[in-house]
Parts: structure tokens; C-alpha cells; sequence
């Protein structure tokens, strides 16, 4: 990352624009032989209370696994909920009918990690932004050329690119692609489930800066899935740190930094690599020994203890509850009571 972005400005938040109540997520496991039988239940998302403000960009963190990409298709329903409601302007999108879901679904957008292979390599950069517009029929024909080419502008390319395939352009362009085609629909909301993670770095702050200059011009509202928390700093108002399904820390973005309170996230914290050599030196990685546990079987309390160096017996057997520490700073730990 470029170190030279300078990080958002923590505002006063605005209306809730999506919350989120007891979300949970869960997967089948199947046996083998030929009668599939269940034999067990993946948690991906384990019951998640959130609310994301409008014009925020409220970042998700954790390892591989953690369920925060599941837990963000979930909000936007691409993945089939097992509870939990979830509301869009207090318009309760878990209890409309799929016709009244489909209707308010470009105000909801997703830019996905990969940009080779999330773009039809057999339609051109026209098709794949106008598509958006085509489906909700929020244009004439007409209109739609114009439109593209304005969309590709807004997004740093030349609207004669229109007529070009995606393998004509470099990951960072194509990125720009699949973020013109997430604006094309006019949405409030963006799903950016780990937008940078396959570009190089040198073409990652770019992307970022494009992100927080639509945002301030478009008052978009983001959701921003990473899964290390030096990504984020530059351009959040909040971070949520997530551990095998569930929300272990909630906090304003500068908070969080100053005085993290989860031993995960400290340990995260503590893995990011200080620019500064003296004070680089100086740090302490806190090192988690043990992988994540599977989300079929997890420990039983705090999910976390298997690894948590401050373990007590208290932990193994009494999940901790997401409580309020302060205004704006949430954790689950009972360290921190
Ligand atoms: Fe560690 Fe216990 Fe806190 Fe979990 S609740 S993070 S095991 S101290």
C-alpha cells in the first residue's frame, strides 16, 4: 500500500442504511454414498448483529475462513440465509417476495476480488457495464452507449474502450471495469469483497483512491472485505474483526488502531510491519500458534481460545458476549469486562 494515502476523516455517523439482525449463515455437510446424508453443519456466519451507516466504508477483517465474504453475500442474499433478518432503510429485504427482492437489487452492488475472472471474457467492456442496466431496465437502448461511456470515464478510462474484450486490459483496468459495472445501476451500496487482493501493489492505492473519490462524488456506502487490517486503515470509518463466524471487535477505524481490545486483533495488529526501521525493530509480532478451527466443529466458549495466550478456564466454556466498551468500541472477551 501506498503509504502516502492519507487516512478518512472519522465522520459523525448518518442514517443506518443496512442492519443487520442475528444473521446467520450455515452450509450442509453432505456424507459420501449414494444417499448424501448430513453428517454435519458448517457455520460460516454464526449469528452477526451490524449496522453500516450511509456514506461510510465499514471494513471486514479476518483469515481466510472467518465467513466475512460469506457474511457479505449474505447481506446482499446471493447465499440462502438460515436466520436473521436484514433491513435496507428499514425496508425488511429478508421478508419480501423474490420479484419485490429482485426490483430493489441494483441499489445493492457487489466488485468481486478477481478482475479476470469475474468479467465475461466473450462480452465486450459495452455489454459488461450496460448489462447491469439492461436487467433492471433502467434505460433506454438508446441511452445505454452514451451511458457506458460516461461510466468508463467516471472510472479513469477512455470511453473508446467500450468496444475492447477484457483480455485487451491490465488487472487495475479491468478492476475498473468491474467497478463501472457496479455503478451503473446508480446503487447506494457496494459490496467490495477484497477488491485490491489480486493486484499488484503498485496499481492497489490507485484503486483505492478511485473507491474514496466515487464515494465522496456518489455518497456511496461501502462494505469492504479484507483479510489484513493494513489494507483498511486508509479508507475506513469503522472496522469489524471477525473470527470463525462472529464479530470479536467493532470499533471506530483510529480506535481501533490506538487501542485494540480483542487478543485477535492485537495479534493481527501486531503483524503488520512498521515503515519506520527503529520502531520497526522495536515490534513484537504476537504470534498465534494453531490454524483457524474448522467452522463444522468449533471449541466450544470463545472460539478463540484454542489460540488466545491469555486463555482462562472461564473462556473454554462461556462464550462473551459483543459488549459496548465506550461510544464507539465493541469486543467479545472476557478480559474485558
Ligand atoms: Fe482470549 Fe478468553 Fe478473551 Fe477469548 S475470551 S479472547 S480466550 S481471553
Amino acid at each position: 500500500m501506498n503509504p502516502s494515502l492519507a487516512p478518512v476523516e472519522t465522520t459523525a455517523p448518518s442514517d443506518v442504511l443496512i442492519s443487520i439482525e442475528n444473521l446467520q449463515v450455515h452450509f450442509p455437510v453432505l456424507g459420501g454414498g449414494l444417499l448424501q446424508r448430513q453428517t454435519g453443519v458448517i457455520k460460516a456466519v454464526d449469528g452477526v448483529s451490524l449496522q453500516i451507516y450511509g456514506g461510510e466504508t465499514l471494513s471486514l477483517v479476518g483469515e481466510s475462513g472467518c465467513g466475512k465474504s460469506t457474511l457479505g453475500r449474505g447481506i446482499l442474499q446471493l447465499e440462502p440465509l438460515t436466520q436473521g433478518k436484514i433491513f435496507f432503510k428499514n425496508i425488511e429485504l429478508t421478508a419480501l417476495k423474490p420479484e419485490t427482492l429482485r426490483q430493489m437489487r441494483h441499489r445493492m452492488q457487489v466488485v468481486f476480488q478477481d478482475p479476470y475472472g469475474s468479467l465475461n471474457p466473450r462480452m465486450t467492456v459495452a455489454k459488461i457495464v450496460g448489462e447491469p442496466l439492461m436487467i433492471h431496465r433502467l434505460i433506454e437502448r438508446q441511452q445505454l452507449r452514451q451511458r457506458v461511456q460516461d461510466l468508463l470515464e467516471l472510472v479513469g478510462l477512455h470511453p473508446s474502450f467500450a468496444d475492447r474484450y477484457p483480455h485487451e486490459f491490465s488487472g487495475g483496468q479491468r478492476q475498473r471495469i468491474g467497478i463501472a459495472r457496479a455503478l451503473a445501476a446508480d446503487p447506494e451500496f457496494i459490496l467490495c469483497d477484497e477488491p485490491i487482493a489480486a493486484l499488484d501493489v503498485s496499481i492497489q492505492a490507485q484503486i483505492i483512491n478511485l473507491m474514496q473519490s466515487l464515494q465522496q462524488k456518489l455518497g456511496l456506502t461501502y462494505l469492504f472485505i479484507a483479510h489484513d487490517l493494513r489494507v483498511v486503515r486508509h479508507i475506513s470509518h469503522r472496522i469489524a474483526v471477525m473470527y470463525l463466524g462472529r464479530i470479536v471487535e467493532l470499533s471506530s477505524c483510529s480506535d481501533l488502531y490506538a487501542n485494540p481490545l480483542h487478543p485477535y486483533t492485537q495479534a493481527l495488529l501486531s503483524a503488520i510491519p512498521i515503515p519506520d526501521p527503529e520502531s520497526e525493530k522495536q515490534r513484537q509480532p504476537m504470534i498465534l500458534t494453531g490454524d483457524i478451527p474448522s467452522p463444522i466443529n468449533p471449541p466450544p466458549g470463545c472460539h478463540f481460545h484454542p489460540r488466545c495466550p491469555f486463555v482462562m478456564e472461564q473462556c473454554r466454556r462461556q462464550e462473551p458476549e459483543l459488549r459496548a466498551i465506550g461510544s464507539e468500541h465493541w469486543v467479545a472477551c472476557h478480559l474485558v469486562e
